[in-house]
């Protein structure tokens, strides 16, 4: 099965078995364009918005932070 990464453009082959959940980084082609989506987002959402106390955060978005982090990914980062 293909699909265009919506991060990057890249057309990538995934398997995917109807029934199953999607692939860990659907629809991005990596891990690293998943964070990059996600971590722009973060960006404009925090460059809109007032400040977002932590306890908005769910446990979901705490883990997507964490793996960011691992990433080498900085949400504070402007390095377009
Ligand atoms: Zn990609």
């Amino acid at each position: 099965m293909q699909h265009t990464c919506s991060m990057c453009g890249t057309v990538y082959d995934f398997v995917w078995k109807e029934g199953t959940p999607l692939p860990k980084n659907f629809p991005f082609c990596s891990a690293r364009c998943k964070a990059a989506d996600l971590a722009k987002w973060l960006n404009e959402e925090y460059t809109i918005s007032a400040p977002v106390p932590n306890t908005i955060l769910s446990d979901t978005e705490h883990e997507i932070l964490a793996e960011l982090a691992e990433l080498g990914v900085h949400t504070d980062d402007d390095t377009d």
